[in-house]
C-alpha cells in the first residue's frame, strides 16, 4: 500500500512504511535530525516497533523557523484565490486517498478502521472549509464618531505559529491548525505527538503535492517538546503558539508563552457530562451515549465522561447501554470488523485501571467490563460502572478510554449543579423531548459545545473550543477558526 498511489492493500505486511520514516519535513526537504537520533513508532494492537522518525534537536528547530520565515512573505503575498486553491487540492488529496490515509492512522494510534475513516473525513474538511474561508476574509471600514476621519481595519496574518498537536486525532488536529493558518497566509511548524507522527509526515507529502510552497509547512517530531517548543518561542520572529492536548501541558506553554507576550489558542481537557432526562428517546438516547463515549475508544477531549441519568430512565439507560457496551467487538485497529482499538500505551490503560478500581472502591458497581485483558497490545475492555459517587476520581479526571461511569440524578437544578463541578469546560450532551428545557439547561452548563439530543458535534463549519480550564479560542467556524491567526491592523485616516 502506498499513500501516493492510494491504493489500500488488505495484506498488512505489504505496508510500506519507508517514505513517513526517512526524514524531518523542513523547507521542503526530508532530513535526518541533527544528531541523527531517532524516536520508536509503535503499534499499540501489537506493541511491535512500526518505524522509526528523526529525533528533532535545537538547531533542527531553528532550522525549521528559518524555513518557515523564508517563506512567510512569498506566502503572505500569494492570492487568496490561489491559496484557497491550493487549500482546496489538499482536500481532494485526502479524499482520494482516504482509505490509505485511514489505514496508517489505525496502525500507529490503535483506533479502529471506521474511527480513522471519519477523522480523515473530518480532518479533510477543514480543508475544503478553509479554502473557502481564506477568499472571504474582509476589513472594516467606517466613519470615526467624532467625524474627523476614518477608520479601516485590515486583517493581516499573525505571522510564524508553532503548532502543537496531541496523538489521539493525528489528522484532524493538525488540519484543524494548518488549514486556517494557510487560509490567514502564515507559515507553520507543526510538531506532532511522538506516538503517532507517521500520519503528520504522510500529510506533509500531500500537502506539497498540493501545491503548499517549500517551508511554509514544516514537521518535526522530537523526543524533547518542552525544550524544542522553548527555543521556537524564544525565536522573536514566532508569534503564536496554537496547542491542542492536556489542561497540564497547556499551562506549561501558556506560562513559556507569557515570557514572549505570544498569542496563544489552547484546545485542552474535557470531562463532558452526558445527562438524560426521564422524557428522552431512550433508544436515541442509547445511540448518542454510544457515539459521544465509544468514538475512538473513548481517547477523544469530547468524550462522555459523565453519564448523569435521571432516576425514572435509569434502570432502563444502564441495562440498555451494558448490553451494547459488552457486545462491542475488540481488537486491532486496522481489522475492519473491530468497533473498540487499543489504548495508545500501557501506561494510559495503567490510568484507566486506576480509575476504575478506586470508583470501585468508593462504592462504583461494574455493570460489564473492568478488568485489564490478558496478551499483547494495550487493551482495556468496554466497561460500564454505576453508582459512581461524586468523590470518584474519575468524575473530575479525564477517564480516556471505553469507561462509561453511570450516575442517578432527581431534578434538573441538582445535574446541572453536578455537571458544572469541574475545572473543565469543553463538551457537555443533553437528552430531552422537552426542547424549552434543553435550551435552559444548555444555557446553564458550563461548556464552550453542547450536543441537544445528539451524540457528536464536531463539525468543521462550527466553533470547536472550550471555556473554564479547557481552553482559550476556537478552531473551525465561519471566521473563528480563521481569526486565531490573524491580527487587526488599525489605519486611521482622514479624507
Ligand atoms: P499532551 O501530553 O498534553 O501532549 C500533547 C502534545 O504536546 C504532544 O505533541 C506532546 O509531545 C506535546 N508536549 C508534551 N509536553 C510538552 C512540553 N513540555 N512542551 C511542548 N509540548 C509538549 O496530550 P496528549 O496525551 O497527547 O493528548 C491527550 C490530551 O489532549 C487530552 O487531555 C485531551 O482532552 C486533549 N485534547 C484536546 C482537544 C481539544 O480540542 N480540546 C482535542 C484532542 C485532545 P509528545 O507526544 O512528544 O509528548
Amino acid at each position: 500500500m502506498n499513500i501516493s498511489s492510494g491504493q489500500f492493500d488488505e495484506d498488512q505486511d505489504m505496508f510500506d512504511y519507508a517514505p513517513f520514516s526517512h526524514g524531518l519535513y523542513i523547507d521542503g526537504h526530508w532530513r535526518p535530525s541533527s544528531d541523527g537520533r531517532v524516536i520508536e513508532v509503535i503499534d499499540p494492537s501489537t506493541e511491535a516497533v512500526i518505524a522509526a522518525v528523526p529525533d528533532a534537536t535545537l538547531a533542527d528547530a531553528a532550522a525549521a523557523v528559518d524555513a518557515a520565515a523564508k517563506a512567510a512573505a512569498g506566502w503572505r503575498e500569494t492570492p487568496p484565490r490561489k491559496r484557497s486553491e491550493i487549500l482546496r487540492r489538499c482536500f481532494d488529496l485526502m479524499s482520494e486517498r482516504a482509505e490509505a490515509l485511514a489505514f496508517l492512522i489505525s496502525l500507529e494510534n490503535g483506533k479502529a478502521l471506521r474511527d480513522a475513516r471519519g477523522e480523515i473525513a473530518y480532518a479533510a474538511e477543514f480543508f475544503r472549509w478553509n479554502a473557502e474561508e481564506a477568499v472571504r476574509i474582509s476589513g472594516e471600514f467606517g466613519l470615526a464618531p467624532s467625524g474627523a476621519n476614518r477608520i479601516i481595519v485590515d486583517y493581516q496574518p499573525i505571522g510564524i505559529c508553532v503548532l502543537i498537536t496531541p496523538w489521539n486525532f493525528p489528522a484532524a488536529m493538525a488540519t484543524r491548525k494548518i488549514a486556517p493558518a494557510l487560509a490567514a497566509g502564515c507559515t507553520v511548524i507543526l510538531k506532532p505527538a511522538s506516538e503517532t507522527p507517521l500520519t503528520a509526515y504522510a500529510l506533509a507529502a500531500l500537502y506539497e503535492e498540493a501545491g503548499v510552497p517549500p517551508g511554509v509547512v514544516n514537521v518535526l517530531t522530537t523526543s524533547k517538546p518542552g525544550p524544542v517548543t522553548a527555543a521556537m518561542l524564544a525565536d522573536p520572529r514566532v508569534r503564536k503558539l496554537s496547542f491542542t492536548g492536556s489542561t497540564g501541558i497547556g499551562r506549561l506553554l501558556l506560562a513559556a508563552a507569557a515570557k514572549h507576550v505570544i498569542s496563544c489558542s489552547m484546545e485542552l481537557g474535557g470531562n463532558a457530562p452526558f445527562i438524560v432526562f426521564d422524557d428522552a428517546d431512550l433508544e436515541a438516547a442509547l445511540d448518542g451515549a454510544m457515539v459521544a463515549k465509544m468514538r475512538n475508544a473513548g481517547e477523544a477531549c469530547t468524550a462522555a465522561n459523565r453519564l448523569y441519568v435521571q432516576a425514572g430512565i435509569h434502570d432502563a439507560f444502564t441495562e440498555g447501554l451494558s448490553n451494547r457496551m459488552a457486545a462491542l467487538n475488540v481488537g486491532t485497529g486496522t481489522d475492519p470488523q473491530t468497533e473498540c482499538g487499543p489504548m495508545i500505551t500501557r501506561k494510559a490503560v495503567d490510568k484507566i485501571d486506576r480509575l476504575v478500581k478506586d470508583a470501585v472502591a468508593r462504592g462504583a458497581k461494574i455493570q460489564c467490563g473492568g478488568a485489564i485483558a490478558d496478551g499483547k497490545g494495550y487493551f482495556y475492555p468496554p466497561t460500564v460502572l454505576r453508582d459512581v459517587p461524586a468523590d470518584a476520581v474519575m468524575a473530575h479526571e479525564e477517564i480516556f478510554g471505553p469507561v462509561a461511569p453511570i450516575t442517578r440524578f432527581d431534578d434538573e437544578a441538582e445535574v446541572i449543579a453536578k455537571a458544572n463541578d469541574t475545572e473543565y469546560g469543553l463538551a457537555a450532551y443533553i437528552y430531552t423531548r422537552d426542547l424549552a428545557r434543553g435550551m435552559r439547561v444548555a444555557s446553564k452548563i458550563e461548556s464552550g459545545m453542547i450536543a441537544l439530543n445528539r451524540g457528536l458535534m464536531s463539525d468543521p463549519a462550527a466553533p470547536f473550543g472550550g471555556v473554564k480550564q479547557s481552553g482559550l479560542g476556537r478552531e473551525g467556524g465561519q471566521k473563528h477558526g480563521v481569526a486565531e491567526f490573524l491580527e487587526a491592523k488599525y489605519i486611521a485616516v482622514t479624507i
